[in-house]
């Protein structure tokens, strides 16, 4: 993996940093306001060869680019028409593009900024301390190759590709595979079923279609706010023990998200939670539990009493809009109309390392072992960063595409007094996540698809994989022994098990396996079903990032939407001219914690290295969070409304 010790020349020691670099004086030398190339590129020229500018920059630049610089710098000047040709000596060397880009941070906001810009001529370093992809890799359980087989795969966690991710589908989809095609194409398939169950309610877990999420026999139909509101209280139907009424009330609140026009949502559904929201005090069990609680935690890992309304309710809206897959906007190439997309193989596998051989072919440089410790300021510019090792970088562009938590240690007084707003960033929150993969003796007889177990104090998510990889698992995997695997992802780490009566915070890893496994049994086998046995379990494998010494610690935690983050929340670009941030913390179209939101943020940063070099190269497509046209006439309405100081239309 690593290509550390092969470091490209604008990775320099301290040393070299210090004294008399040749290199380094070239790039701290051009362009140092940070302005446009361009115009400080023909300033330059024309004072250097002693003549005043011209004033005509694109005609000297090219001259000076093009064939007599070439030819000056080849010892042999050659005159153009109307151009006094200059002694050797007085001719400057031709100016440097500006490309020269450093990303901190290998995982989705980092990789794609990287496809972005290597594609438009940039020349891209990713610097990366652990393993590329990030929160989103895939990993070898260690140990367990036996025979010639690939080790049992573990996951981060489980990957959910909603139907309304565009971003990430349309970079996979330029992802060209050795054996032909793309990862989009062959690797990402639709999920036709969910598995919803409801923990110590009695009931047998349901096996649904992922269109019950959605509403796909409505679609062509929802013309009208009513229809939308028939829509979504069908979708939602199968949530047992809610009050007809209480689900129209919920439905309602969804509805006026999606009617309410941009300020409000910003200014006043941003500032509430969710659960604050749908006003969850007062109602049934089942209403706060399934309806408000588990649900929210179920489709994005986020805990009702504190996400954002504006973001949970948004997000709510597109899953169900994108699973009808007849809505004409999006493209058809990228949302295939599931609500459901899955990986056919170990995310690694499947795409991560199509992905970084892609990049590596196209030049882009993955500097491993490598994270940035610090980054030198002078007035609104970066002016280097100094990694963890020692060992200074220079480039001209530098890209911040670490987490939150190893952020916010970089923000230097000298960082926020040139951007002030940078702050907030120490106000974003962030939570744990974690997957555990359970290696099971016996293929599981559901369909592949994913598995809400609503309730459960840990708040359990799963995804049977092996039947979606197709082959033979057990001749591909491990010792032989393991046909299948339950990927788990534990998303509350606070709340006291079953079993043990304590936290996942509080328990030894062993003791977070068999909690897991109880509280996942306890909602699986209800109503008469038992479709989870322990006696199938061969070994099972947590998160890596998950360790005890001295105490217990998460090495990835997830940030969180909070109810009135966004306005903390950084953009991509910055106020200083050459520094730039990426991650699912950024402000982005889907505004959730995301593999796309991390996607959509590395364009966005992609983007503004693009304007602020002057490059001409096309900007990298940024989708909107699309919603239903039939919605605009209400949201226009209650502008008005906000605006005048009224409530909306269907608060009541
Ligand atoms: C268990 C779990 C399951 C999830 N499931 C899904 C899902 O199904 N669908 C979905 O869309 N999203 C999912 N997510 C969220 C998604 O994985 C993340 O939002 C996304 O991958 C974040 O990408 P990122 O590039 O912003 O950050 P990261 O993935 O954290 O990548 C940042 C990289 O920066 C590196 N780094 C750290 N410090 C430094 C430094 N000082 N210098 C340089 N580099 C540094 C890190 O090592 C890391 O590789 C899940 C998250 C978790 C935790």
């Amino acid at each position: 993996m690593t290509e550390h010790g092969r470091h490209t020349t604008s990775i320099r020691s301290r040393a070299d940093h210090d004294g008399a670099d040749q290199d380094g004086a070239d790039h701290d030398g051009a362009d140092q306001d940070g302005a446009d190339q361009d115009g400080a590129d023909q300033d330059g020229a024309g004072r250097e060869s002693g003549r005043p500018s011209t004033g005509d920059g694109v005609a000297r630049r090219s001259v000076l680019t093009g064939a007599a610089a070439a030819a000056v710098l080849a010892g042999s000047a050659v005159a153009l028409p109307g151009v006094g040709v200059p002694s050797a000596r007085a001719v400057p060397p031709p100016p440097r593009r500006r490309r020269d880009v450093a990303v901190f941070g290998g995982g989705m906001a980092g990789l794609a900024t990287a496809h972005e810009l290597v594609e438009r001529g940039f020349e891209v370093t990713v610097y990366e301390p652990a393993y590329l992809g990030g929160k989103a890799r895939s990993h070898d359980v260690p140990g367990t190759a036996r025979g010639g087989r690939k080790a049992l795969p573990g996951e981060h966690g489980f990957r959910f590709f909603p139907g309304c991710y565009q971003h990430v589908t349309e970079s996979m989809q330029r992802i060209p595979l050795s054996g032909g095609g793309n990862v989009k194409d062959r690797h990402l398939v639709n999920v036709e079923t969910a598995v919803v169950a409801f923990d110590d309610a009695g009931y047998a877990p349901t096996v649904a279609p992922a269109s019950i999420m959605g509403f796909v026999e409505h679609a062509g139909a929802i013309v009208t706010l009513d229809n939308l509101r028939n829509a979504l209280m069908t979708g939602l139907k199968f949530v047992v023990d809610v009050p007809p009424w209480e689900l129209a009330y919920f439905v309602n609140r969804e509805l006026i998200i999606a009617t309410s026009c941009t300020e409000r949502r910003l200014g006043q559904w941003e500032n509430q939670s969710w659960m604050q929201f749908v006003k969850a005090k007062g109602k049934s069990p089942a209403y706060q539990r399934y309806l408000a609680g588990a649900l929210t935690r179920a489709l994005v890992a986020a805990k009702s009493h504190t996400a954002s309304a504006r973001t949970i309710g948004q997000i709510g809206l597109a899953l169900a809009t994108s699973a009808t897959g007849l809505i004409g906007h999006y493209d058809a190439g990228l949302v295939t109309g599931g609500v459901d997309r899955i990986l056919n193989a170990p995310t690694n596998h499947a795409w991560i390392d199509p992905w970084v051989a892609y990049l590596r072919a196209r030049g882009v440089r993955f500097v491993m072992g490598e994270g940035v410790s610090s980054f030198q300021v002078s007035g609104r510019q970066i002016t280097g960063a100094t990694l963890a090792s020692g060992q200074s970088v220079s480039a001209d562009w530098y890209v911040a595409a670490m987490p939150l938590d190893r952020l916010r240690p970089l923000l230097s007084p000298d960082l926020l007094r040139a951007d002030p707003s940078l702050g907030g960033i120490r106000r974003l929150q962030d939570d744990w996540m974690v997957g555990i993969q359970y290696f099971l003796n016996r293929k599981t007889d559901l369909p592949p698809g994913h598995i809400a177990a609503l309730g459960t104090p840990w708040a359990l998510t799963g995804l049977y994989q092996a039947g979606a990889w197709g082959g033979n698992f057990a001749r591909t995997y491990g010792d032989g022994k393991v046909h299948d695997v339950l990927s788990i992802d534990i998303s509350d780490w606070e709340k006291p098990g079953i079993l043990y009566g304590k936290t996942a915070k509080q328990c030894s890893k062993q003791e977070v396996a068999r909690e897991v496994w109880a509280q996942m049994s306890r909602a699986m086998n209800s109503g008469g079903r038992r479709l989870l046995r322990r006696e199938d379990i061969v070994t099972w494998s947590l998160d890596p990032g998950i360790t005890w010494s001295p105490t217990i610690a998460n090495a990835t935690p997830l940030m969180v939407n909070t109810a009135g983050s966004h306005r903390h929340r950084p953009t991509a670009d910055t106020a200083l001219t050459n520094f730039f941030i990426g991650g699912d913390h950024v402000r982005t179209n889907i505004d959730l914690a995301t593999m796309e939101g991390a996607n959509e943020s590395g364009r966005r940063v992609a983007n503004a290295i693009i304007a602020a070099s002057g490059s001409s190269a096309q900007p990298a497509p940024v989708y909107p969070l699309w919603e239903l046209p039939m919605l605009e006439p209400f949201k226009a309405n209650d502008r008005d409304r906000y605006r005048a100081g009224l409530p909306h239309f269907l608060d009541f």
